[in-house]
């Protein structure tokens, strides 16, 4: 949540920054702005609205200077204001400060601030910060060495509590720029003569490969030619320097509309990625690199923790009902922000698995830390390379999705879901999965691009059907055993990205209160597995009809569906059990971006959401 960009280099700062902004935007978007350093002076331009408006203005106002701080806001303290908006300055005048996070203890600073004479234009916690390091500024003696600046911002933090990924410059040091995170995700992008600060790599691969990730409670002094890294207790930290591997193309828009519709469209590739060189020789099982647990470690655990927020939490569920079944572990599934606080008791052998897309999620952040602190192993399946969970967490799987840009995830979730059914392989034939279902079930993975395919191959009709229920303000997703997830996560994309109001229950459990929703207003969407409760969920279909409830349902081909009892009937491709939620997920996806789209919603950046929760 929230995008920060600071820029000292020799090309243009506004259009580097703006630039920036524009690929960061995702993070946040209720208000933006930006702040340059030209003769020794600070320029300021901010807007309530996206960051277009903002180029506009900053285009118009023809705003130039040689280096200079950017941010896209999510507020978390005070309304989308332009007081609000950051870069936010220091009362003297002489710091502004772009932060992601939230300063928990800034109403103690703030009454401090006050008391000293301090003043504040706004409603922010960010603005208590930025004042903070004006205060310990004054406090150096003048004569202070030219380390007085990173010293006051180091000073500052120390009394910070929440988190922070900050961007600072001050009038008297032109030509730097401080930064440093806790909780917060900050990168540095080092480049020829130039440096570029973000909060993600989508705003650095522009001008650089070449990138270091700040650790908690690191600050880094930047300038065009050099930067320091350190602690804000002051030790001096050897910098290490990664090269990313991140492609702009893949986070192009290309021929769609919007990068909700072009992501749904990447899955089949994005399925491929997930699969590539990860099945055993004899093709009867999965393997992963970067598990760093040997078989006989894995052997030993018992149980299984999985952690996640939102969508990633759905295929959470999922992979619960694939592990269960295929590999006999017991398994279970917390939302992150629950499990951090709870004090849950664990069993030594319970391995705990994160999942986030972003990999700066600071909930489940937080949950890896707990697990870690109380002992467990822990395993991350995270989509962006380098991320904090992806660094922090005992071993890993990378889902190599590419870039998802569009706030309402989703080939980030099909892409989780198809690691945790290779995961299930992987642990099943470990333990009881024989030879031969082993290789049923790789063959069963190997398909699904293509299937993927064949469903989005239906797109301009699956999209009709959608369009006929555009008018309805509630929807209920209804589902048995692996599409009971999936149920959740139709309810969830709908109303995401269309504002209309979406339940997903397990089909049974609708006579025990959501029937009472139904009439003709409020469509049912049912997702019927071709095995096990295939009957049982036609009968509950049945009972939606006899209270003449529009039905849509996705069905698989090849069975004997009762087209006419439902209202309109999407077929998917019969296959393994293990992957029709994968397949189910592709209708429901394509019908929630129809819907959104039809009704004019902003569909990558709904209301009030943003991607990267850095907030807690
Ligand atoms: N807490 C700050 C605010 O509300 C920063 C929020 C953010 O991360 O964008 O302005």
């Amino acid at each position: 949540m929230c995008g920060i960009v600071g820029y000292v280099g020799k090309h243009p700062v506004t259009r580097v920054l703006i630039e920036g902004l524009r690929r960061l935007e995702y993070r946040g978007y209720d208000s933006a702005g930006v702040t340059v350093v030209k003769d020794g002076q600070f320029q300021t331009l901010k807007s309530t609205e996206r960051v277009e408006a903002l180029a506009k203005d900053v285009a118009k106002a023809k705003l130039q200077g040689t280096y200079g701080i950017a941010h896209t806001r999510w507020a978390t303290h005070g309304g989308v204001t332009l007081a609000n908006a950051h870069p936010h300055h220091s009362s003297d005048g002489l710091f502004s400060l772009a932060h992601n996070g939230v300063i928990e203890n800034y109403l103690k600073i703030k009454k401090f601030l006050l008391e000293k004479g301090y003043t504040f234009q706004s409603e922010t916690d960010t603005e208590v910060l930025v004042n903070l390091i004006a205060y310990h500024y004054q406090k150096q003696p003048v004569a202070a060495d030219k380390n007085r600046f990173l010293e006051s911002v180091r000073r500052s933090l120390r009394h910070v509590e929440g988190t922070y990924g900050i961007a600072v410059i001050c009038k008297e040091h032109l030509g730097e720029i401080v930064a440093a995170r806790r909780g917060s995700p900050l990168i540095l992008g080092v480049g020829d003569g130039e440096h570029i600060i973000a909060s993600d790599v989508a705003a650095i691969a522009l001008h650089t490969q070449s990138v270091v990730y700040l650790n908690d409670e690191e600050i880094v002094h930047v300038t065009d030619k050099d930067f320091s890294l350190s602690t804000i207790d002051e030790d001096d930290i050897e910098a290490v320097i990664h090269t990313v591997d991140w492609s702009i193309e893949e986070a192009e828009l290309g021929a769609f509309k919007h990068y909700m519709e072009k992501e749904i469209f990447d899955q089949p590739v994005a399925l491929e990625n997930a699969m590539r060189g990860r099945f055993s020789d004899d093709g009867s099982t999965s393997k992963f690199g970067g598990l760093n647990l040997s078989p006989q470690e894995l052997r030993q655990v018992d149980r299984i923790l999985f952690c996640a927020c939102g969508t990633a939490w759905h295929a959470c569920l999922v992979a619960e009902y694939l592990i269960e079944r295929y590999a006999r572990i017991p398994v279970e599934v917390e939302y992150a922000s629950e499990f951090r606080y709870r004090n849950a008791p664990l069993d030594k052998n319970t391995l705990v698995f994160i999942l986030s897309q972003s990999g700066e999620t600071i909930d489940t952040l937080g949950a890896l830390r707990e697990a870690k602190r109380k002992g467990h192993k822990t395993l991350a399946i995270v989509n962006v390379v380098g991320s904090t969970i992806a660094r922090e967490a005992d071993g890993g799987i990378y889902q190599h999705a590419g870039p998802e840009i569009g706030v309402a995830s989703t080939k980030a979730f099909t892409s989780q879901v198809m690691v945790a059914a290779m995961m299930a392989l992987h642990l099943g034939r470990i333990r009881d999965m024989s030879y031969s279902e082993g290789q049923a079930f790789v063959e069963a993975l190997k398909q699904v691009p293509a299937q993927v395919q064949s469903i989005l191959d239906q797109s301009e009709a699956i999209k009709a059907i959608a369009l006929k229920y555009v008018d309805a303000e509630d929807f209920l997703f209804l589902g048995r055993q692996n599409l009971f997830p999936i149920a959740l996560e139709g309810a969830l994309k709908l109303k995401e990205v269309s504002y209309i109001h979406a339940e997903g229950y397990p089909a049974a459990e609708m006579k025990h209160g959501p029937i009472a929703l139904i009439s003709p207003e409020c469509p049912s969407v049912f997702l019927v597995a071709q095995e096990d409760t295939y009957q049982k969920t036609i009968s509950n279909i049945q009972e939606v009809k006899a209270r003449k409830g529009r039905v849509i349902a996705i069905a698989h081909e090849g069975g004997d569906f009762p087209k006419d009892l439902v209202d309109d009937l999407i077929l998917i491709p019969e296959c393994h059990p293990a992957v029709q939620p994968i397949l189910a997920t592709i209708p429901v996806q394509l019908m929630a971006y129809a819907i959104a789209a039809a009704r004019g919603c902003d569909v990558d950046k709904p209301r009030n959401l943003a991607k990267s929760v850095t907030v807690e």
